[in-house]
């Protein structure tokens, strides 16, 4: 899904497009944990197949794989807001990789925002149909 907080996309200082500011933010603070030697690297927007019984739903492209110090997969998401098709290929994605830890890291001002946004949705909505109106 498109929308105004998502379709813009931002570079990195590594150069990668991100989806977002914040997946870029994210994208040059693993960087720094990289030289630092906090974790042993990552790779961006990785592609997962998400099969059930051999039948392919959907592939879940991950924002970040990071090897973390042991070397072992985890999975990081930056997050601005959770779109439902998102929710469903998270859950299908810890159903069929349970070995690897999928962390969401939310943007709090981002989800702000757009929580903000739904709730003026749902009340013009609302209004258009007469059944809220506000008189002072
Ligand atoms: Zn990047």
């Amino acid at each position: 899904m498109q929308n105004k907080y998502t379709a813009k996309k931002s570079l990195c200082s590594q150069g990668h497009k991100h989806d977002s500011r914040w997946e870029a933010k994210y994208c040059n603070d693993l960087e720094l944990l990289k030289r630092g030697g906090a974790i042993k690297g990552y790779d961006v927007q990785v592609p997962f197949d998400l099969k059930v019984n051999d039948a392919l739903i959907c592939v879940h492209r991950v924002d970040f794989v990071v090897y973390n110090q042991e070397g072992n997969k985890e999975v990081h998401e930056p997050k601005g807001f959770e779109s439902s098709d998102w929710k469903i290929k998270k859950k299908l994605f810890e159903a069929l990789y349970p070995e690897i830890p999928y962390f969401v890291i939310i943007d709090e001002k981002a989800k702000e925002r757009w929580n903000r946004w739904k709730k003026r949705k749902k009340e013009e909505k609302g209004r258009s149909k007469g059944r809220v109106w506000v008189t002072r």
